[in-house]
């Protein structure tokens, strides 16, 4: 089955998306970004997509941990910052948000439709924000337009059914993005990235050793990194995949299946270096 709409993403396709930062750049250029999830027992999952957001080129991470008192809340790094005010966010001080990795699933349907109704950019939206969507599929339509999705198998099987092979599974996944205007990445080996025009990019970077936890967490803090320094979503969506995969092939070489999510963090800044 050939198609005119289908691509394979490769190196030299990342480098001429690339921004560049003059030498009088301050913090607020590199882009503020929020990122929401991390239920009691999973912050992890926020502290790797931040401490990737800030390997990212981010100047500015707040973390949102959905726990009783975030300001308890210590992150890996102490280069992140807590969210931890009450009343709501003010989205308008971000660059760009992302939302779900760790957040779990006991959430009021209202507090997540008001999110979704008060954010005014694309967001990202991963692991359980996605499979909210699954719990409340009436708000599929009320993700902001060019939003990004980023599910493995299991979360878009929740989200649209199961498939009976691999290509029905890329033809759905295809088919949602251009039906609700959003970029569906649908994360595997070769990971998919559909766009809302109908395109299938699929990715040629990463292996077998990024099957590990927290390995899609990375990836969220990476695409909102790129959302937040202005990165059109389609730039943002190739870019912190691509980069993603190449991270997770440097940081194996030395470690094989010993390598963890932090370490393809650690191997973040290497892959700008190995690009240039
Ligand atoms: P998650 O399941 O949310 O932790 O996401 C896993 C991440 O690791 C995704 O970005 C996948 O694309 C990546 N990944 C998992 N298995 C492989 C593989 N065999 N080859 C390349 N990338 C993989
Ligand atoms: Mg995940």
């Amino acid at each position: 089955r050939f198609s005119q709409n289908r691509f394979y993403l490769r190196e030299i396709d990342i480098k001429k998306h690339h921004k560049y930062f003059h030498r009088f750049s301050h913090k607020g250029d590199f882009g503020k970004v929020l990122l929401i999830g991390g239920a009691l027992g999973k912050t992890g999952a926020i502290n790797l997509a931040g401490h990737a957001a800030l390997r990212t080129g981010s100047g500015l991470v707040l973390l949102a941990p959905q726990i009783p008192d975030p300001y308890k809340f210590r992150p890996i790094v102490p280069e992140l910052m807590v969210f931890g005010e009450k009343g709501g966010f003010c989205f308008e001080e971000f660059d760009s948000v992302a939302i779900g990795p760790g957040m779990g699933l006991d959430v009021n349907f209202s507090w997540f439709r008001g999110l979704l109704d008060q954010v005014n950019l694309p967001i990202v939206l991963d692991a359980d924000g996605i499979n909210l969507l699954s719990k409340f599929p009436e708000l599929i339509d009320q993700l902001p337009v060019n939003s990004i999705l980023t599910p493995h198998f299991k979360e878009f099987e929740r989200l649209v059914g199961k498939s009976s092979d691999h290509l029905e599974r890329i033809q759905r996944a295809t088919d949602f993005a251009t039906k609700y205007n959003i970029i569906l990445i649908l994360k595997g080996a070769h990971t998919l990235i559909a766009m809302p025009d109908g395109r299938q990019i699929f990715n040629s970077s990463g292996n077998q050793y990024m099957a590990t936890a927290g390995s899609g967490d990375v990836l969220t803090g990476m695409i909102a990194s790129f959302l937040g320094q202005k990165y059109s979503p389609e730039n943002a969506a190739i870019c912190g995949v691509f980069h993603h995969g190449m991270a997770g092939e440097i940081a194996s070489q030395s470690k094989y299946r010993g390598m963890i999510a932090s370490d393809i963090i650690n191997a973040i800044p290497e892959t700008f270096v190995q690009l240039e």
